[in-house]
């Protein structure tokens, strides 16, 4: 097996490991869940706090905070969304904004009566949706995801009808790391003129995305992951320009109208991707987006991507060597490109481990009942902190 010293001076991307701030942590595979700070990240909060907070006060308002959502959307957009501009804004939490483009969705089928999802879905789609059916009358209509797998297209074929109004799946499946073929589940749903609606919590800043030229329609992701935005982080939505005149989400707040400060009798809803907005931007919660969509344009997305790949298969092989033996299986799937940035091992018993891998400095992702996730980040994990990791968790088992 190739030495994690090797793999590690021979990674392009190492480099970028120094741009983020020391833990104490000698193995943080926890990615996938929170992403480490870099260090700009630290030096631009106290600068917003010095210099534009108390600085400009409200004066920022219009020297540019409204704008944030729109334009941090759009540099977003660009890095990782393969979305034109106009069509991404930052704010609210991921199932939020899940609700507020669902809603739209349905509404915007009229007569159509299901919504389409899968039972592996991460729970706040899975608990988001069941409220819109309840709300609107509509109802579910479940497709039975395999836990080591997950969406495929055949699937959907067979479940979608001309009485689905949307689907919702996630691009890379929060347990098994699988990742979805959206361009062809999105030519299927289509074709029975359904929209198509995309969670990116565990794609985006990892996996590269086409949403422009996959097709899709409706699109939601946190930046608190692979993006290193910080605990709860606002999300973004991405609403396709086609639909942004049809599709009406339904939180009327005042940031979301199309003159705000007129303080107007009625709603009218902005044009364009600001209608998605409601109440006041979470303007001191984006300032981390800027530091790290820098650093991921310098990377470049696909970079990340080859790295992320190479750490997981690097992870599977030492999984493969040291703890299958040991009672464990992987339930991700072998082939890199069905892939995402994550691996899950199961073993009954895990949970009784998580306190001494995190007294060893070891700190992967764990989800009841039995499943340890490793999350490699790309540009702040080395290969020597998942050999460091596994080897750990060989030790202990
Ligand atoms: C992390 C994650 C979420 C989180 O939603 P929040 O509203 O930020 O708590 C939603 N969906 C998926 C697939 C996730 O991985």
């Amino acid at each position: 097996m190739t030495s994690p010293l090797a793999l590690d001076a021979a990674d392009p991307l190492a480099s970028y490991r120094d741009l983020f701030l020391p833990t104490d942590a000698v193995s943080y595979l926890d990615g996938n869940s929170l992403g480490r700070p870099l260090k700009a990240t630290a030096d631009l909060m106290s600068d917003f706090v010095e210099q534009q907070w108390a600085g400009r006060l409200i004066r920022g308002w219009t020297d540019g905070w409204l704008e944030w959502p729109l334009t941090l959307g759009d540099r977003l957009g660009s890095i990782a969304l393969g979305a034109a501009p106009g069509q991404t804004v930052i704010g609210d939490s991921t199932t939020v904004l899940i609700y507020k483009l669902a809603r739209a969705a349905v509404d915007a089928r009229p007569g159509r009566r299901k919504i389409l999802l899968d039972t592996d879905n991460f729970p706040t789609d899975r608990y988001v949706l069941e409220g819109i059916a309840a709300e609107r009358g509509l109802s579910l209509v479940w497709i039975d995801t395999d836990p080591g797998s997950g969406i495929h297209p055949s699937q959907v074929a067979e479940a979608v009808d001309d009485d689905t109004a949307l689907v919702l799946f996630s691009h890379v499946a929060y347990r098994s790391g699988w990742l979805a073929d959206i361009a062809e589940i999105n030519r299927i749903a289509h074709e029975a003129g359904a929209l198509t609606m995309w969670d990116l919590c565990h794609s985006v800043g990892s996996v590269p995305i086409s949403l422009d030229a996959w097709g899709v329609d409706l699109a939601v992701g946190c930046t608190y992951k692979y993006l290193n935005g910080g605990p709860g982080a606002p999300a973004f939505a991405y609403l396709r320009s086609e639909l942004q005149d049809t599709l009406r989400q339904p939180i009327h707040g005042w940031m979301g109208h199309r003159a705000s400060f007129e303080m107007g009798p009625g709603y009218e809803p902005a044009s364009g991707i600001r209608a998605l907005l409601s109440g006041t931007p979470a303007i001191l919660a984006m300032v981390p987006l800027h530091a790290n969509l820098d650093v991921l344009a310098a990377a470049g997305i696909e970079a990340v991507r080859e790295k992320s790949v190479a750490l997981t298969t690097y992870a599977l092989e030492l999984a493969d060597e040291w703890l299958v033996p040991r009672g464990v299986s992987v339930v991700s799937p072998r082939s890199a490109s069905q892939r995402g940035g994550h691996i899950t091992l199961r073993k009954p018993g895990f949970e009784s481990l998580l306190d001494k891998l995190w007294d060893a400095g070891v700190i992967p992702d764990y989800r009841r009942p039995d499943g340890l996730r490793i999350g490699p980040a790309p540009l702040s994990t080395s290969f020597a902190e998942v050999h460091t990791g596994l080897s750990t968790l060989r030790d202990l088992l």
